[in-house]
């Protein structure tokens, strides 16, 4: 047995230099308040900072980890904020849970990597953000995992027969950039099912307008950082689906730091408070634009899936319910061409992310598809004439101006 001898002097009130019952300053300074007490909740959901919470003793520590008591212990594992976002993001998918990651990117990591082991296979659709490509291509086959590409428009059939006995999952976008291409989420989850592997949707294009579960989707992956954000001033992403899948994924996610922050959950749960509106106004604007950029003989060719003349009108049209999305693309030709639209436009910004309250440019082949060679963007169809238009909520009208004045500018220019 270890005997510890405290000293009387050690634990006696009275032997300290001045008897106090207030606590001294610096003591003040260093705790609490712990609770705000309001017999009135707040309107809005509060910002909840802290790294850790405080339980009351190790029986319930116990049940936070089982889960037995609700509450959290470490803001990575998991923290209101966070939960708050994933309750409202588990509604709008019409998912079981959700899991809130630190970006897109860290939401399609994680769930990739709760899907994928060692020697397994994947389907991925082509033209998936470049990233995603590059998970795939360039960080999954150090453990072995393997992928092949498919058109996401392709039928049950095709779909099936490029499957493997090591496939784990199927990816797709619902909608993908910059050509827009529709997925056939029906053909693609009858598929998984067949398979019993789960179909895994990027949704990020299409919130509101796509449900990707009711067509059969196992999870759906967003980029908080757009649409649902809303205002460029965060960097989320998340995971939505059954519960079984999301729970490992959490692990995984929290293993690897890859979970979402207090502030910015809070902003995008203040983002998604006006996504309906902002969203479908956007939808509405895009189609309008896509449709005056396509009567305009300056512009070669316009992708919009609203639009009769895309390739996937029909499928896109069966799919997507009220709007066709806030992204139209529009080839100008050359690189010259676009750049000096570019410049030409004053007052919408060359800024290559999409989503945001105010319309915005950019150039997928200087930004989201840098670093591949000429022959790689003509084989997926990516001219550098093209411009990725994001289309915000301003006066369409206003838009359909300082576009036409853009392309006035383009008038001497050669094709
Ligand atoms: N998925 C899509 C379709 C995207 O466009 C992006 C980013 O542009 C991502 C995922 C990655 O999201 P994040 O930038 O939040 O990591």
């Amino acid at each position: 047995m270890v005997v510890i001898a405290i000293s009387s002097t050690q634990c006696n009130e009275r032997a300290m230099p001045e008897n106090h019952s207030v606590p001294r300053l610096a003591t003040a300074c260093a705790r609490g308040p712990t609770r705000t007490v309001s017999t009135s909740p707040p309107l809005v959901t509060p910002l909840a900072l802290s790294t850790v919470y405080c339980p009351a003793d190790l029986d319930h520590v116990d049940a936070l980890s089982t889960g037995d008591a609700s509450g959290f212990i470490y803001a990575r594992d998991g923290h209101p904020n966070a939960a708050q976002l994933a309750e409202k993001l588990s509604r709008l998918e019409g998912g079981e849970a959700a899991l809130v990651c630190a970006s897109g990117m860290g939401a399609i990591a994680a769930v990739f990597l709760t899907l994928l082991s060692r020697e397994d296979h994947a389907l991925i659709s082509a033209g998936v953000y470049g990233k995603t490509a590059s998970l795939a291509t360039r960080i999954l086959p150090r453990w072995g995992i393997d992928h092949d590409v498919f058109d996401p428009a392709l039928d049950a059939k095709s779909l099936k027969s490029l499957l493997k006995p090591a496939t784990r999952l199927i990816f797709t976008e619902t909608i993908s950039n910059p050509l827009l291409r529709v997925a056939d989420l029906d053909s693609a989850a009858s598929v998984a099912r067949a398979a019993g592997i789960p179909l895994v949707v990027d949704n990020t294009f299409a919130p509101l307008i796509c449900r990707p579960i009711e067509h059969g989707a196992g999870l759906v992956v967003h980029s908080v950082t757009k649409m649902i954000g809303g205002h460029s001033d965060l960097t989320l992403g998340a995971a939505v689906g059954e519960r079984s899948l999301i729970e490992q994924a959490r692990v995984v996610a929290s293993t690897l730091g890859q979970t979402g922050n207090p502030f910015e959950s809070w902003l995008a749960l203040r983002g998604l408070t006006t996504l309906n509106l902002r969203f479908h106004r956007a939808c509405e604007t895009s189609l309008e634009l896509a449709g005056r950029f396509q009567s305009d003989p300056r512009v070669k060719r316009v992708y919009y899936p609203g639009l009769p003349t895309h390739p996937d009108f029909a499928l896109a049209s069966r799919l997507l319910n009220d709007g066709f999305g806030a992204i139209v693309t529009i080839d100008l030709v050359t690189r010259e061409r676009a750049q000096t639209f570019i410049r030409s436009l004053a007052e919408i910004p060359f800024a290559p992310s999409l989503g945001d309250v105010q319309t915005t440019l950019s150039h997928p082949a200087s930004t989201s598809h840098r670093g591949q060679s000429d022959e790689q963007l003509a084989r997926q169809g990516i001219t550098s004439g093209m411009i990725r238009i994001s289309v915000g909520i301003e006066d369409p009208g206003d838009l359909w101006r300082e576009f036409c004045q853009a392309l006035g500018a383009l008038d001497g220019i050669r094709v």
